[in-house]
């Protein structure tokens, strides 16, 4: 019976977060739990190939990771994978902007390793996130690439069981190659939804392309709080030979290409205190502020109070109002000494503020385990919740487990760019607020000085698609 190696290791890194994620701040999954996270088991079974998990390791996104937490995970995968020296296939789920100190990308040097153990010959599938940096070097050690077509992401797991689907072909005899073009352009990817044009009918085209001998056509929006360079958009064909993959990726590369001037934000937005004003003037339903500049989701630290401090010093009348997910272990410590109705300091840009604590509650982690204590504290009418670890309120069920219920609210904080779709559901009205932080919106305030050049849209230049740029 054929083995196929199961692995994650999952990991966006934003240049600009102080934060340096460590070993704790990972989900892992080891033996068959594996399968909880990476549904593809029955794939494998199916075909009659032995799935062999091996480690899965999941984190919200951070700064970059340090160089002794990617060789301890690397040591995880790798010492499990050197048990099957004989495997046929290797499934790698990634995210594919993991920037890692002195190494660069994380992705290439994991593969690097895994063909050093494997050879060049056993068959190599991968899966990457939508904002990927994908290095050009990673192609030369992989066959098959699956990318999430969503943004904001819903279909992980089906990309996951795409590529799985893909390596099983390659061990049924199938030949695979993947080709990449990479298209010199940067947007921040809160203006790219999969859901909206220009990008809701490329996703399309490339779904009706996937026929005959083109597997898998995918677009990488890239990720731009990186300073690395590969850090760029890209577009990616797997398909029977590398001629095919490569005449489908540059189609598909001008396509991006000559969209990249479309990209723009489709909610209202604002600096902090006309988003703060504007929502308190809303009359009818429930409205969203997304504090895009302190975007956890994009690797922020999640502790700015610019917003709160915001809502503090306006009148905020009967309006209830919850700003989720500020992240302060010390805040968190203090009132898991306390109970609710005690009150609690809480420190802010000029001086303190005393804060009644509410409830307690637990935070759901990005791979949706339960990863720490919430507390919520009424801060001057405003309910806070304040967490021990970074998190994400990215669903009802985040609040839920806080011990909120977002229904009660008339203005809803979240630390997010665009509004994850869970939430869509309970959201009349979106602010996106143009705040500042680890994850700012605009390209041109974060002192990119690694990317390549030159790149849209900090340059202005044309790229003549007739004479083969791409
Ligand atoms: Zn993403």
């Amino acid at each position: 019976m054929k083995k196929v190696l199961i692995a994650s290791f999952q990991y966006e890194a934003c240049g600009l977060s102080k934060i340096f994620p460590t070993e704790a701040d990972f989900e892992v999954a080891e033996g068959q739990r594996v399968f909880e996270k990476l549904p593809v088991k029955d794939i494998f079974e199916e075909a009659h190939i032995e799935p062999i998990p091996t480690f899965y390791a999941n984190a919200l996104p951070g700064g970059m990771l340090t160089k002794a937490l990617f060789e301890e995970f690397a040591k995880k995968i790798l010492s499990r994978m050197q048990e099957y020296p004989m495997a046929d296939g290797i499934l790698l789920c990634c995210h594919g902007s993991c920037e890692v100190e002195q190494i660069g990308s994380g992705e290439l040097e994991l593969l690097r390793r895994i063909r050093e153990i494997f050879g060049k010959t056993v068959p190599v599938a991968v899966s990457f996130d939508l904002h990927a940096n994908i290095d050009v070097r990673i192609i030369d050690l992989i066959d098959i690439v699956c990318g999430y077509k969503t943004a904001p992401h819903t279909d992980q797991a089906t990309t996951q069981r795409a590529a799985a689907k893909l390596l099983v072909k390659a061990l049924e005899g199938q030949p695979m190659k993947t080709c990449i073009v990479k298209v010199p352009m940067l947007a921040s990817g809160d203006a790219m939804l999969t859901a909206e044009e220009p990008l809701k009918s490329l996703i399309e085209e490339t779904r009706q392309a996937e026929k005959d001998d083109v597997f898998r056509v995918n677009l990488f929006f890239s990720h731009m709080w990186v300073d690395a360079p590969n850090t760029c958009a890209s577009v990616t064909v797997t398909a029977s030979d590398e001629e095919k993959a490569r005449s489908v990726a540059k189609v598909f590369a001008r396509k991006f290409w000559e969209t990249r001037r479309e990209y723009r934000f489709l909610v209202a937005t604002g600096s902090v205190e006309e988003c703060v004003r504007k929502s308190l003037q809303e009359s009818a339903g429930r409205v969203f502020l997304t504090d895009s500049g302190d975007n956890t989701t994009a690797g922020a630290e999640g502790n700015r109070l610019d917003i709160l401090e915001a809502f503090l010093s306006e009148d905020i009348r009967q309006k209830k109002i919850c700003i989720s997910g500020i992240t302060s272990k010390k805040i968190v410590s203090e009132c898991l000494q306390k109970r609710a109705g005690d009150k609690v300091t809480i420190p802010m840009s000029g001086g303190t503020r005393e804060g009644l604590i509410l409830r307690f509650g637990k935070i759901l982690g990005w791979a949706k385990d339960i990863v720490g204590d919430s507390v919520s504290v009424n801060v001057g009418g405003i309910c806070v919740i304040f967490t021990e670890k970074r998190s994400a309120f990215i669903s009802e069920e985040n609040f839920r487990l806080a011990k909120e219920d977002i229904k009660d609210y008339d203005i809803v904080v979240v630390k997010q760019g665009y509004l994850f779709s869970e939430l869509t559901p309970f959201c009349d009205k979106q602010y996106f607020v143009m705040s500042d932080g680890a994850s700012c919106v605009d390209i041109r305030r974060l002192g990119l000085k690694r990317i390549p050049r030159p790149m849209f849209p900090l340059d202005d230049f044309e790229i003549d698609i007739n004479k083969g740029d791409f």
